[in-house]
């Protein structure tokens, strides 16, 4: 992961409209064709993210009819903010987050009954009747759908770009497309598409299962020419970080799914910034054949990149992966190395780190059958001994790359 900000690092890039919203670098909208996805997760997560990358935040949670962002965040409700000599609201401070709900003026058990109008006059007020000060992302938790309060935002507001979010089924797609046309009639960029609650990964046993399916918001943003953001896996961690006030990227910042929400912000914050971006494109490969060989994109290399992200991986002979870092190293993994490295629950005994695989048993000529790319941030490999509970993380697997010769890839 990338620690520097992008206002740190970076010149500030001009809003779409400068001068509509000063201050704001960037409004963001979080959208969905339907309520349930998980949209005001991703919203809560994907702005802790940013703000942890070095990015200044601000949050609307402009679901008025629906307002869950207060749960998430543990805010107080039904105790309307303070407002500013001038008459502006002041966002309530979480996190490092500046954030405002209608959940914060209502209250849980008071649900606000809004019709149309008011509801896009709320929005507006929720926008520029707020002090936020100097913002880099404004993020727009928006209403499910595609009706009237959308659109009113969507061509309100400069905005800089609208991130779909979906789940892998067929049925929350095509609702999701019709979004991603309301978005393209009105001009508003898509930033991309988060397949959210993707494959679940057994925490007990570490096997990954497509519970809804797997591909669909890929397969999406390939129909569409739209960026695909990446995947965050189904996770019950999620829920209970949730409903607890503790969101994941906060309270388990190195659990797989935070992960993938900081792989994701710091690809957003780079195509937002005008960066070129290094995520692979995932991946399901037949090692035998060199079927669906991933991309290995040494143009990428950038001697100040991440160490964990990889930006290639190649069959390097038949007993050998070699896999490229955005920060230049690259590793070669014998493959029965990597086999014996597995830390999945039938290798290794879970509380004690005890190791149950004895490498013995490992026969001499093991070899992938399949590699598959999981959300950007781990891979899985389906082996031919029948083994296929591993999830190696891309940290893992630099981890165990350090401790055996890295390659600069100028040597290559
Ligand atoms: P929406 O805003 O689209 O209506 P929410 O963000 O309120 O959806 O999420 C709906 C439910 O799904 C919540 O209980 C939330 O905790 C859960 N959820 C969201 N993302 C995930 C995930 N990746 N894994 C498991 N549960 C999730």
């Amino acid at each position: 992961m990338q620690t520097t900000g992008p206002h740190h690092e970076h010149a500030p890039s001009a809003s779409p409209q400068p001068g509509k919203l000063p201050g704001i670098k960037h409004i963001i909208a979080v959208a969905s064709g339907k309520g349930g996805v998980g949209k005001s997760t991703v919203s809560v997560n994907l702005a802790l993210a940013l703000q942890q990358i070095g990015g200044r935040i601000g949050l609307v949670d402009a679901d008025v009819l629906g307002p869950s962002i207060p749960v998430m965040l543990g805010l107080s409700t039904g105790r309307p903010p303070a407002a500013t000599p001038e008459g502006k609201i002041v966002p309530a401070d979480r996190h490092g987050l500046k954030v405002i709900s209608m959940g914060m003026l209502t209250g849980d058990d008071n649900p606000a009954i809004l019709r149309g109008p008011m509801v896009s006059k709320y929005l507006r007020m929720f926008i520029d009747s707020v002090q936020w000060g100097e913002l880099d992302y404004l993020i727009l938790d928006l209403p499910p759908g595609t009706g009237d309060a959308q659109l009113t935002l969507a061509q309100s507001f400069p905005l800089s770009g609208a991130v779909i979010v979906t789940t892998p089924q067929e049925v929350s797609l095509k609702i999701a497309r019709r979004g991603l046309r309301m978005f393209e009639t009105v001009h508003v960029p898509i930033l991309g598409i988060i397949e959210n609650m993707s494959t679940f990964i057994c925490p007990h046993c570490s096997k990954s299962t497509d519970v809804f399916g797997h591909g669909g918001g890929e397969r999406m943003s390939r129909q569409f020419g739209v960026p695909f953001l990446g995947t965050i896996p189904l996770d019950a961690e999620i829920v209970t970080g949730g409903h607890a006030g503790r969101p994941i990227v906060l309270e388990k910042p190195s659990s797989l799914p935070a992960r993938a929400y900081f792989i994701i912000a710091t690809d957003l914050a780079g195509r937002l910034e005008g960066r070129p971006t290094t995520a692979l494109q995932p991946f399901t490969w037949t090692w035998a054949t060199s079927d669906g060989e991933p991309d290995w994109v040494e143009s990428a290399v950038q001697p100040s990149g991440s160490r964990t992200t990889a930006i290639g991986f190649r069959r390097r002979d038949a007993r050998t992966v070699s896999v490229l870092w955005e920060d230049g190293h690259r590793n070669d993994f014998d493959v029965r190395d990597l086999r014996l490295a597995c830390r999945c629950a039938i290798c290794v005994e879970e509380m004690s780190g005890r190791p149950l695989l004895d490498p013995k048993n490992v026969r001499p000529d093991v070899s992938p059958r399949t590699i598959t790319l999981v959300g950007n941030y781990a891979i899985t490999i389906n082996w031919n001994d029948g083994h296929s509970t591993g999830i190696y993380s891309l940290e893992l697997l630099r981890a165990l790359g350090e401790r055996s010769k890295a390659v600069v890839v100028e040597d290559v």
